[in-house]
């Protein structure tokens, strides 16, 4: 068995679209960023290739190729399966939490969990995801951005 960790910030900033977990979500913000900035599927990219113990992300998909310019991160979490899958992984589980002010994440997570199941190729109940607040502190509670902690368990083919 093999564990990794992954974490993420991106601003929050007017005029683009709020992308966690690969759902649309109403919101007067979104996030920032090279790609749809989902903040989520980020740090769960980063558990997965660090548990197989594989460079991160931004060595995958760098920011300054403009091939990943506005890319949709669920397809780059489906690459990140098949890449583990390929180093002689199987993904035994996921379990992410995103840390958000505004807006309530809860009324989307079933939605979140059925998409990010599928890139991974994986039954809903090997997805865990949760959404919390900071009761108002740090740059989450703020309304400046949110984050993104996830872990990820491997198991040896
Ligand atoms: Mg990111």
């Amino acid at each position: 068995m093999r564990i990794g960790i992954g974490y993420d910030v991106h601003r929050l900033v007017a005029g683009r679209d709020l992308i966690i977990g690969g759902v649309n979500i109403p919101f007067a913000k979104g996030l920032l960023g090279h790609s749809d900035a989902d903040v989520l599927t980020h740090a769960i990219m980063d558990a997965l290739l660090g548990a197989a113990g594989l460079a991160d992300i931004g060595h995958l998909f760098p920011d300054t190729d403009d091939k990943f310019r506005g890319a949709r991160s669920l397809d780059l979490l489906r690459q990140v399966a098949d890449t583990v899958r390929g180093a002689g992984y199987d993904i035994v589980n996921i379990d992410a939490v995103v840390v958000a002010e505004r807006p309530k994440l809860a009324p989307h997570v079933p939605a979140i969990k059925e998409q990010l199941a599928a890139a991974l190729e994986l039954p809903q109940q090997a997805v865990g995801i949760k959404a919390t607040t900071t009761e108002g502190l740090g740059f989450e509670g703020d309304g400046l951005g949110m984050s993104a902690h996830a872990v990820a368990l491997l198991q040896e083919k």
